[in-house]
């Protein structure tokens, strides 16, 4: 199983059009991250976590040719908006991918990008996309994918877990019963948005105390603002954590 960060940014991404802060202006490759989102490939089983507004590059760079189905984990502009692009693999496959999330995020797509749900046309020009309602564990193929309940301020969203990985981006809070969903994991993808509190995420000092409580071997953190530069900031992490950068690519044996 590999695990692929095609981005490790926040809303805006790093750099932010038109700031010139020092993170933003020396962009440093591990310092340039896009929208948050990740591809997870099982066998022969590739699970896409999101589409964001930078899905079309980040499948470029990763030469992605197939996605088998789309984890998403909630409606937000910077994990959505690049549904359309999904039409590139239905396209090549002449196929229908179907698309997981809870019933806020399914019915948030219904409403503001219903047309990828309607049936492909003979050219296949949209996406062709049939949406799944799910709130427990499903297969994708062979492979088991558990949905994991957490709170991004008041919003009930999903992480999800796939083999010992999980990818929690988005977080505020997570309830106290989806501990127990991520026990043993081998990589924790978590939510580390700056160093000050946010309403709908967590900060470095929050998700330094969920990821010692969660216990992975590796914990990478991810959707970082511009504020948080991983080059200085990474050299006082905890051994077993770091930050997540756009390209990292991981091998988990299953
Ligand atoms: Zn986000
Ligand atoms: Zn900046
Ligand atoms: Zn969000």
């Amino acid at each position: 199983m590999k695990v692929i960060v095609l981005g490790a940014g926040s809303s805006a991404g790093t750099p932010v059009i038109g700031c010139h802060c020092k993170v933003c202006t020396e962009a440093h490759p591990l310092n340039c991250r896009t929208r948050a989102s990740c591809y997870i490939m099982a066998g022969d089983v590739g699970l896409l976590i999101d589409t964001g507004p930078d899905l079309r590059q980040q499948a470029l760079r990763e030469k992605l040719h197939e996605v088998s189905a789309v984890l998403y984990t909630h409606p937000h502009a910077d994990h959505l908006n690049g549904i359309d692009d999904l039409r590139a693999f239905c396209f090549r496959h002449k196929k229908a991918i179907p698309v997981f999330g809870n019933q806020f995020t399914i019915h948030n797509i219904e409403e503001r990008f219903g047309y990828t749900l309607l049936p492909p046309t003979t050219h296949w020009e949209r996406p062709v996309l049939s949406a799944h309602v799910v709130d427990e564990p499903f297969m994708v193929g062979n492979v088991n994918v558990i949905p994991i309940p957490l709170l991004h301020g008041q919003w009930p969203i999903f992480g999800y877990r796939v083999g010992n990985v999980a990818w929690l981006t988005d977080v505020s809070e997570i309830p106290e019963s989806s501990f127990a969903l991520l026990e043993g994991l081998d990589v924790l993808f978590l939510d580390c948005l700056r160093y000050l509190p946010h309403y709908t995420h967590l900060s470095l000092d929050q998700a330094i105390v969920l990821a010692t409580r969660i216990g992975a071997r590796q914990t990478c953190f991810m959707h970082m603002t511009h504020e948080v530069d991983v080059v200085e900031a990474g050299k006082s992490l905890p051994d077993s954590m770091m930050f997540a950068f756009d390209g990292q690519q991981i091998e988990i044996a299953e």
